[in-house]
């Protein structure tokens, strides 16, 4: 008999710098040894990679050293009871020099108010140059604008995932009506999106690019999973969003 696949989370935060919340893997382990979650996408929260409350930060030594330790954590994570897909969260030192053969995707991060991304530094071009050649997935939460120029402009070749169908990056509509949805290289999870998003998601783009996530901890792995699983969907689209895709995503991965 083949055992069922795992369900794959592919969004959720994890540290130790960071105290704020409990993000621990110990804390998400927990959560999800009560559900069929077998493996996690993992990044760093961002409290652990720049300051989101000064629009005016300046980057530090001691900052640059802070998200090397919080990249470096995920990468150290080996856990029995889970398979951790660790992503690097990218911040404005570029600093793609760190990326390792065991990195699963890019975190790219930043809520209006918060310290913008450098797109016009000639480093963000050449860390895009050195995703695109490793064909990593770069999960984009960014303001609208942003994330339009990011995708139509910056990241051709590189899969974009946006997270929570939208939700954060000017809304489920707004990418749909900019077309960003129906392009062959954008995905989207479901982490904290409505039901009704993630079924008007399937009828119009299909559910070959929508993977599962919980947005630990901010979201609950369980009621994130139940929440899917009460959609009742076919089961080969439901085994395709919960962690078939991720898969797929992965296998395209160049790790050197
Ligand atoms: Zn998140």
């Amino acid at each position: 008999m083949i055992d069922p696949m795992p369900v794959i989370d592919a969004h959720a935060h994890c540290g130790i710098l960071d105290r704020s919340w409990p993000q621990s893997l110990e804390a998400y382990a927990q959560q999800a040894a009560e559900t069929d979650i077998g493996g996690v996408a993992l990044f760093s929260p961002v409290m652990e990679i720049y300051d989101r409350y000064d629009a005016r930060f300046v980057d530090t030594p001691a900052w640059r050293l802070r998200r090397k330790e919080s990249n470096a954590y995920l990468l150290s994570l080996k856990p029995v009871e889970l398979t951790v897909y660790p992503y690097f969260f990218i911040w404005n030192d570029f600093a793609v020099e760190q990326l390792s053969p065991a990195h699963c995707g890019i975190k790219w991060h930043r809520h209006a108010g918060e310290p913008v991304y450098c797109y016009d530094d000639p480093g963000c071009r050449l860390a895009l140059d050195e995703i695109r050649r490793r064909q990593l997935p770069v999960i984009l939460e960014e303001e609208f604008d942003h994330t339009v120029r990011f995708i139509r402009e910056l990241a051709e070749g590189i899969t974009v995932i946006v997270p929570h169908l939208g939700m954060l990056n000017g809304g489920f509509r707004s990418i749909a009506e900019a077309g960003l949805w129906a392009q062959e290289n954008v995905w989207a999870d479901t982490a904290l999106a409505s039901p009704d998003e993630v079924r008007e998601y399937l009828r119009g783009y299909g559910h070959r690019r929508l993977m599962f996530g919980s947005d630990f901890p901010f979201g609950d792995p369980c009621s994130e999973l139940r929440k899917m699983l009460s959609l009742h969907l076919d089961p080969a689209v439901e085994a395709a969003v919960l962690g078939g895709n991720f898969l797929r995503l992965q296998a395209c991965v160049n790790p050197i």
